[in-house]
């Protein structure tokens, strides 16, 4: 048997044990004990499979959001529970891997972004309500689900961002406005199916009806400087160019553009842009949000929910607010300085989960419009 074969094997015997439901509790003696932790060891780079089962001091994340951002947010957590977090950076990728793992899977809780991300979970069935006072009282109704399935923990909006010098004061008000024929050659977008473009069309379709948000998003395309693409950033650099006036953005990457020390150019397209908070006379802006739920396949339920409930208080929504550039979901904590200095709006007040229920509309509607053709 060669060293390799042999390593391996025992590394499978070792994970099926642990697959099989059998925790490390520390007490195992030996060479067995030895592959063990070695085993854990191994899967521990890429996943925590090895312990999967219940432990009341950890608990188990998969999270699309950046290390970056959830570093600082879990340290504090961990410093005021003790309760270890285990969290695994799912970039793409978590809703297949999750189905795959089923039952086993070791997460008790996702953090991803974007209703449709959490609404997509809820539907695969990988989702489970939870009953919790305090995320009630953080939390506004209209940033969580009715049932508890999912819970948004920051806010941004989806606004328009306005070149300084070739949009004049009052020329655009509304995303109604992005789709007028005045507006022709002069707007920039990502792709219509893009996560975020998908959430706003659905707000438009929850607005104006389905009839409505065709028109709007054939509008819309008629009006494009150019084909959809790029992500959000992109377009702003467009607007810096001057290939177009008006952009669609979330507002968080002005804070990103504006203070980014790795790539200083990205000052510069901030500072050719304003930020319009749009329909702000009429529905108000559409927001989104970035959120939190627990698994149906948790083991660590309540750690999980003591997570989310962190996340959603002031401590952990300040520093969300200091890092990222969000708006706080929970009421009475400060903005950052920047974010602030964009002024106060008026948010759509219409419910997420109304909205996350009208983007398989939407999604229809962009192939219907060819958005991106
Ligand atoms: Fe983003």
């Amino acid at each position: 048997m060669d060293r390799t074969y042999k390593n391996n094997f025992t590394r499978g015997i070792v994970l099926s044990a642990t697959l099989g439901a059998l925790a490390f509790t520390g007490t195992y003696t030996g060479a067995f004990a030895r592959a063990f932790e070695g085993a854990v060891q191994v899967a521990g780079r890429s996943t925590f499979s090895a312990v999967s089962s219940a432990r009341a001091d950890e608990v188990n994340l998969y999270s699309s959001r950046q290390p970056f951002l959830m570093k600082p947010l879990l340290a504090a957590f961990t410093e005021e529970t003790g309760i270890k977090v285990n969290m695994v950076y799912l970039k793409k990728g978590m809703l297949e891997r999750l189905k795959s793992e089923g039952r086993n899977s070791p997460a008790d809780l996702i953090l991803v972004s974007d209703i449709g991300n959490l609404h997509n979970h809820d539907k695969a069935g990988l989702l489970q309500p939870v009953t919790s006072p305090n995320l009630s009282a953080n939390i506004p109704a209209q940033y969580r689900h009715p049932s508890g399935n999912w819970f948004g923990l920051t806010v941004r909006a989806r606004v328009i961002y306005a070149s300084k010098t070739r949009l004049k004061a009052g020329e655009v008000t509304t995303y109604e406005d992005l789709a007028d024929p005045r507006m022709k050659g002069r707007v920039c977008i990502r792709s219509g199916k893009h996560v975020y473009n998908i959430s706003l069309l659905a707000s438009i379709v929850v607005a104006k009806g389905e009839a409505g948000a065709t028109a709007w998003a054939k509008g819309l395309k008629a009006n494009l400087a150019r084909r959809p693409q790029g992500n959000d950033r992109a377009q702003v650099r467009a607007v810096f160019e001057g290939e177009c006036d008006v952009a669609v953005g979330n507002t968080y990457y002005m804070g990103k553009m504006a203070t980014n020390k790795k790539d200083p150019i990205q000052k510069e397209w901030a500072k050719s842009v304003r930020i319009i908070f749009p329909n702000q006379a009429g529905r108000g802006t559409h927001v989104n949000v970035s959120g939190a739920a627990v698994t149906k396949s948790a083991k660590n339920k309540t750690n999980a929910v003591r997570l989310i409930e962190f996340l959603s208080d002031d401590a952990a929504q300040k520093i969300y607010a200091e890092q990222n550039f969000e708006y706080p979901v929970k009421a009475g904590v400060a903005l950052h300085p920047l974010v602030a200095s964009w002024g106060r709006f008026k948010a759509d007040k219409a419910y997420l989960s109304k909205i996350a229920n009208k983007r398989t509309t939407a999604t229809k509607l962009v192939d219907k419009v060819a958005f991106n053709n």
